[in-house]
């Protein structure tokens, strides 16, 4: 694979992610963070869910302008929408807004899987258009297919994907969240521990899998964001 950084083109085989993977198992998230940002930086940017700002808490202690990007998929809790403009305000943030026009059919109820597609992934892409690296806050713990989830990884389209809070439990979260005072969506306290779009995001039951609320009731696990 072959990267941009900067003029200089950086090479990672499959075999250096695997090391990179190792040595990254026992780093701090801020270590790898940073790790990202001298690799990447300016071809870098995270996403955000706006479930809770963690990883942009994280981040913006490495580095304070990194771009941030978050899919306004026209179909977000209003509670989704102001967590936006608290974390945005509250971090003097470089958000990148991908807005989708709102549809004239639902397709979420027709087709999800298409309706993901064209929403979510087809903005991500446009997101990506010109980066080299990007990173998320998926963890192991939050579904069961995703417990085998790398740190480091190659998307489908050839990007690195970094993820540096995948070994985090939601007991790490939580305690991050109390000791930094990170803001979080309130939906959080009322049965939501993973949000998406509001027509396919139920609360979830007490030891449920926290994403069991996503798409309840249909075989559709992933929304396409995370599929390597
Ligand atoms: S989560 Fe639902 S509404 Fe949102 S993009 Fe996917 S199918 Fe559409």
């Amino acid at each position: 694979m072959t990267l941009l950084d900067g003029d200089r083109k950086v090479d990672f085989t499959d075999e250096e992610l695997a090391e990179l993977n190792e040595e990254f198992e026992h780093l701090p998230a801020s270590k790898i963070i940073q790790w990202a940002v001298d690799t990447f930086s300016p071809h870098l940017c995270m996403t955000a869910s706006m479930t809770d700002a963690v990883l942009i808490d994280l981040a913006v202690k490495v580095d304070p302008g990194i771009e941030v990007v978050f899919i306004d998929t026209g179909y977000h809790f209003p509670e989704t929408l102001a967590t936006v403009e608290e974390v945005r305000r509250h971090y003097g943030l470089n958000l990148r807004m991908m807005t989708v026009a709102r549809q004239e059919e639902a397709l979420w109820e027709a087709d999800p899987e298409n309706c993901c597609s064209a929403v979510k992934v087809g903005q991500l892409d446009r997101a990506l258009a010109g980066k080299q690296a990007w990173m998320s806050g998926l963890r192991r713990v939050e579904a069961a297919n995703r417990v085998t989830t790398p740190t480091i990884v190659r998307d489908l389209r050839g990007l690195v994907k970094i993820n540096p809070i995948v070994t985090w439990s939601d007991a790490d979260v939580q305690g991050y969240i109390a000791d930094h005072g990170v803001p979080v969506n309130p939906l959080t306290q009322q049965g939501y521990p993973s949000i998406g779009c509001m027509p396919c995001t139920t609360p979830v039951a007490e030891g449920e899998d926290a994403r069991s609320g996503r798409w309840r009731d249909s075989d559709k696990t992933e929304c396409g964001l995370h599929v390597m």
